[in-house]
């Protein structure tokens, strides 16, 4: 039989328990990641319960679509657990025994002082042919069968369902087999924008999106950023040129202004290079994200050596009295104003004695909007060196995006102040 090519694959995922929402299918999620990664092309998906008939159903539609099927799940030792027979079904081959794993499973038990049961032969069991992926963090084997499918060649491999079984699994013994046999591999980079809408950036790069087939340009938005991925298909194992890199080079020259990476790194990551290139440190006064951007910069490793903390003030005595804000501003513009975030800003520089303080006071929601000032109104204020900034961002949806932007809005500002300093 003929080695197989493969330029695209389906996901089957098995198990009740996804179906009636008692497990999260993250197994579908990591192996579309991964597939993607590797430049195989996924059209369908499927969740699938632990029904022997829907099960051999799905998996031979799949078959019909896509070079591989990939399934997770339902290869444990007891009755309902019945993929790698149903596989062997499908494909049309016997169930046999495979010695080495026969072998590794009664070493597991022999290792744990206990006997093997009937059923735990059970794992033992492969489609004739399959290549039989080890398991280092459980019992289960995986499989990879190769076989002729209606006058295919097709591939179907079985994980099991524990994803800390799965990703190394596929790690260790998938990924090196499926990079063996793609037909085009994959070179992606992306650029993050902030300050630009999705719309108005597409605009703007409406030839190039709809001109180009090598590279691709594909965009795509998170809350509050627009991020577009540039993706050049290349020949397994070819050196081809760079086609990416001129992409990149044209679209900085149109909205260079707005990028903020060219790479994986988030906003927050960034902050924190920048801020130990230069040795300085940073604080946040934060009212309506009420510490969302200190535990998002908290979660940072490293983040001790710029970090000196950061006040919630969530009310107007802690702006007052910990802040200065003065009761002026409070009562005359309100603690939701470019006043006062600029007040919160030097205070917080003040108490917390850093190069750079940024504060956040804002109306997160649902209720405590005004015609004049709605909800998703949020002043961001810094203060850097004594150098101050405020603005003013009107951000749309419900309480948790408001929050959720508006910390991502201030790392924002913080890269700003902190770039603009080193670029001059
Ligand atoms: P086991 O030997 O543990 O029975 P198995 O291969 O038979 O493994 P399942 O019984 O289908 O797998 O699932 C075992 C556990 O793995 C589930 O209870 C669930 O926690 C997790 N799991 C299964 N499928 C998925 C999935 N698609 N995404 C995330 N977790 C999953
Ligand atoms: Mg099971």
């Amino acid at each position: 039989m003929k080695d197989i090519v493969i330029e695209s694959a389906e996901i089957v995922a098995i198990g009740t328990e996804l179906l009636i929402g008692q497990t999260l299918n993250t197994n579908s999620y990591y192996l579309a990641n991964q597939l993607t990664l590797l430049g195989i092309s996924s059209y369908h998906q499927s969740v699938v319960g632990d029904n022997p008939d829907r099960i051999i159903n799905t998996i031979r539609a799949a078959l019909k679509r896509a070079d591989l099927v990939i399934t997770s799940g339902g290869l444990g030792p007891t009755a309902d657990d019945l993929t790698m027979e149903l596989v062997a079904k499908a494909a049309d081959k016997e169930l046999v025994m495979d010695r080495a794993s026969k072998q590794r499973i009664s070493d597991y038990f022999t290792s744990i002082g206990r006997t093997v049961s009937d059923n735990n032969w059970k794992q033992a069991m492969k489609p004739e042919g399959a290549l039989v992926m080890p398991n280092t963090n459980g019992t289960a084997p995986g499989a990879i069968l190769v076989f002729e499918y209606e006058g295919a060649t097709k591939a179907i491999v079985c994980f099991p369902g524990p994803p800390s079984e799965l990703r190394p699994m596929f790690e260790l013994s998938l990924k090196p087999w499926l990079e063996e046999r793609v037909a085009y591999q994959f070179e992606h980079r992306f650029l993050h924008m902030m300050g630009i809408g999705e719309s108005s950036a597409e605009l703007e790069l409406q030839d190039l999106i709809k001109s180009q087939t090598n590279p691709t340009i594909a965009p795509y938005a998170s809350p509050g950023e627009v991020c577009f991925r540039i993706t050049q298909r290349i020949k397994r194992n070819q050196a081809e040129p760079d086609l990416i890199s001129p992409v990149v080079k044209e679209i900085k020259k149109r909205l260079g202004q707005y990028i903020y990476e060219d790479g994986e790194r988030t906003l927050p990551e960034i902050v924190l290079q920048l801020l130990q290139a230069k040795q300085q440190t940073v604080g946040f006064a934060e009212s309506c994200t009420a510490g969302m951007i200190s535990s998002e910069f908290g979660n940072l490793p490293g983040v001790s050596d710029v970090f000196k903390g950061s006040i919630i003030s969530y009310s107007n005595q802690i702006k007052r009295n910990v802040l200065g804000v003065s009761s002026k501003i409070l009562e005359n513009q309100g603690a939701v104003s470019r006043e006062c975030a600029e007040a919160m800003a030097r205070g917080a520089r003040k108490t917390l004695l850093t190069d750079l303080a940024i504060s956040v006071t804002g109306i997160a929601g649902p209720s405590g909007g005004t015609k004049d000032k709605p909800v998703g109104l949020v002043y961001l204020g810094a203060d850097y060196q004594g150098q101050i900034t405020t603005e003013k961002h009107l951000i749309r949806g419900n309480r948790e995006r408001v929050r959720t932007v508006a910390s991502l809005r201030a790392f924002h500002l913080a890269w700003r102040c902190l770039k603009e300093k080193s670029d001059a």
